[in-house]
């Protein structure tokens, strides 16, 4: 152990070019730290799923310091400090023991104060700008998913605070913005992965809702009087299917066709209860 301190201490050292003198004057602690689930995703791979000791100066605050490790403090739900729930401002003093969860943890850690006052569990979304065909694939079961093509960062952070939504990236620096509450870093870059991460991870199966929003304009849909939309699509589609839909805000038609099924034989390999709800 001795031996991993002085480690630390010389990595430490040539990071911030400390001369011994500084080390005089700045006293230099040390934490130990445990990071749950996927959260050990921000961190170097000999410190996955184990303790490990981390060194500060003076005192400072649990958020800078697992930020200042990689950890983006919106993964965050809950910090222990030997055992106590404390908030991001907890200042450290050395000696302690730190254990920290993410936002989606599923266990079950409810008789302990969370950082957040309330979780955002009505699941709304906003996604960063290379995410549109996720938005789309979100909206199509059924969820609320802000996206358009030219917001930018302040944009997105803005109206995830105003609108209270979980920002969707694959942007860590968007989610190291102090302002963020409530985001989630993508792991998988294709569109259908993703979107069998985010439902995974967010434990989302029992909110889905195929077929009330708009894939283009994240606009509620309703079903529609077949009479009402004759002359509208093509004849074939018409003639074919039997229910339709209509967006209220961009008046878009949709139909269960091939598409839909597919995207609904690809969901329900990950849950019983989307076979359950589709047979509906
Ligand atoms: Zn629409």
């Amino acid at each position: 152990m001795v031996d991993q301190e002085r480690l630390y201490l010389c990595s430490e050292n040539r990071r911030k070019r400390l001369t011994p003198t500084d080390n005089h004057q700045r006293k230099i602690r040390f934490a130990e730290f445990r990071f749950y689930e996927e959260l050990n995703d921000f961190l170097p791979a000999e410190q996955h799923k184990t303790s490990f000791r981390s060194p500060f100066y003076g005192h400072p605050s649990v958020k800078d310091t697992i930020q200042a490790m990689g950890v983006p403090h919106t993964a965050i739900d809950l910090i222990l400090v030997d055992g106590q729930s404390v908030n991001f401002s907890h200042r450290l003093r050395g000696g302690e023991r730190v254990a920290v969860y993410p936002v989606f943890e599923r266990l079950d850690i409810s008789p302990v104060i969370h950082l957040r006052p309330r979780p955002l569990r009505r699941t709304r979304f906003i996604l960063d700008v290379h995410l549109g065909k996720l938005a789309r694939y979100l909206r199509m079961l059924g969820f609320d998913a802000a996206y358009k093509r030219d917001w930018d960062d302040v944009t997105i952070i803005d109206l995830s605070l105003q609108q209270q939504r979980i920002i969707l990236t694959r942007d860590l620096g968007v989610l190291k913005q102090s302002r963020v509450t409530h985001g989630y870093w993508l792991r998988h870059v294709d569109p259908q992965q993703q979107l069998q991460e985010v439902l995974l991870e967010l434990d989302l199966f029992r909110q889905l809702q195929p077929f009330t929003r708009c894939m283009d304009c994240n606009g509620r849909i309703h079903q529609v009087d077949k009479a009402v939309i004759s002359g509208q699509i093509d004849p074939v589609i018409y003639q074919r299917f039997r229910e339709f839909w209509q967006c209220q805000d961009c008046m878009k038609i949709y139909w269960r066709g091939s598409h839909y099924d597919r995207m609904l034989r690809q969901v329900g390999k990950f849950s019983r209860e989307l076979h359950h709800h589709s047979a509906e």
